[in-house]
């Protein structure tokens, strides 16, 4: 059959493929523990439920606009400015399907063929498969573990050409954990401006952050016209199923999104808006699951470092980005062996593009890791 050249060219997402491996053995009956899928195990907070419920019961669901509700990007809106002191207009927002869709959107309003994205490895599995389903080019920037997995002038002066449309980036970072300090995304900035492309800035991770501090590239002098930021309400609320994510960008931009949804998913299923709306009020809850995480990063770190595995603390994000360069085995085969010899699902790192290292989720019950850690440990041991 003589499918779409593009759509040939991707390979499916590596994460949900390993993940529903892990489930398909763990419904044998197999001892499986995953530590692959990049989602809270905590429910979804109960008012947020009740929201939903309560709309639905009041007849809420039928079509809304497609950009979503008036009310959240309102509530959206108000949420950035507390964030960044930046006004958004609801003009400005387009609530989509995920952080997935909402950075999709963008891409598919920015691109023409042969336009060229910059993307930081190792990075989220769907970056480059979005960028070429979308028309585009990747242009890979390989980013090294001694420099905390941060990219350098000198690296994005080597990448840029002149087809450069945009940069992404993503910072709290999924795989690494790493949170980008202000420098680096001055530096990006200025060659933003230098060179007049536009950063799109994943920070569907911002409030998981345990050392440091977030910043918004926004914030940095002349970026609100050149910034397009990707959120969702996915990890942070553990809403992953519910489908909440938004951009928000120049108001030019965003129209073009807003054509893009209409003719393509119409607004995102409406009982799901106005449980979003609900979650932004929702905070002792929210602050419970980031305490859990941050505990349980304290305790996955002590233990990586007792077993001597090599790693870069993560500042944020709920992931360690192992090294297993040490053991000579391609990363993959390392992933399989762990789970034929130990059932312990991980991701390998050739995944987000970088081999030599594995991708281990916290965002998982105490239970789990310490079983997981035990297990990751008899292993390597026998490597050794
Ligand atoms: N961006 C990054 C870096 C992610 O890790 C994820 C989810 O894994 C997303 C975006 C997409 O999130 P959503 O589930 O809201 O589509």
């Amino acid at each position: 059959m003589n499918f779409s050249k593009k759509v040939l060219e991707v390979t499916p997402s590596i994460t949900l493929e390993l993940n529903s491996k892990a489930i398909e053995l763990e419904k044998q009956g197999i001892d499986i523990v995953k530590l692959t899928a990049g989602e809270p195990d905590f429910p979804t907070p109960n008012s947020i439920i009740e929201a939903a419920y309560k709309a639905m019961k009041e007849g809420k669901t039928k079509y809304t606009n497609s950009s979503g509700i008036i009310e959240l990007r309102k509530k959206i809106s108000e949420y950035i400015k507390g964030r960044t002191n930046i006004e958004y207009k609801t003009n400005q927002i387009v609530v989509s399907n995920g952080g997935k869709q909402a950075l999709y959107n963008v891409l598919l309003a920015l691109l023409n063929e042969k336009d060229e994205v910059i993307i930081f490895d190792p990075c989220w599995v769907s970056y480059e498969a979005q960028i070429k389903i979308a028309g585009g080019n990747t242009v890979h920037v390989s980013l090294k573990e001694e420099n905390n997995f941060l990219p350098t002038e000198e690296q994005l002066r080597k990448a840029i050409t002149s087809k450069t449309k945009a940069i992404l980036i993503n910072s709290p970072n999924n795989p690494t954990g790493t949170v980008y300090p202000l420098e680096t995304l001055k530096m990006i900035a200025k060659l933003s401006k230098e060179y007049g492309f536009y950063v799109i800035s994943d920070e569907v991770y911002e409030l998981l952050v345990y050392e440091g501090k977030h910043y918004s590239i926004v914030n940095i002098d002349n970026m609100i016209e050149r910034t397009i930021i990707i959120n969702a309400l996915s990890k942070t609320w553990s809403m992953t199923g519910w489908r909440v994510g938004y951009c928000v960008g120049p108001e030019d931009l965003i129209k073009q999104v807003s054509k893009i949804q209409s003719h393509t998913t119409s607004n995102i299923n409406t009982p799901a808006q106005y449980a979003a709306l609900a979650a932004f009020d929702v905070k002792d809850e929210v602050e419970k699951m980031y305490t859990s995480f941050k505990e349980r990063k304290e305790y996955v770190s002590k233990e990586l470092k007792r077993i001597g595995l090599k790693f870069v603390e993560p500042a944020g994000a709920f992931y360690f980005f192992i090294n297993i360069k040490e053991f000579g085995i391609k990363d993959t085969d390392f992933a399989k062996q762990l789970l034929d010899e130990v059932k312990l699902a991980v991701v390998p790192g050739s995944g987000f593009f970088k081999d030599g290292f594995i991708r281990i989720s916290f965002a998982t019950s105490k239970e789990n890791l310490k079983k997981a850690l035990e297990r990751l440990e008899s292993f390597v041991n026998k490597l050794r």
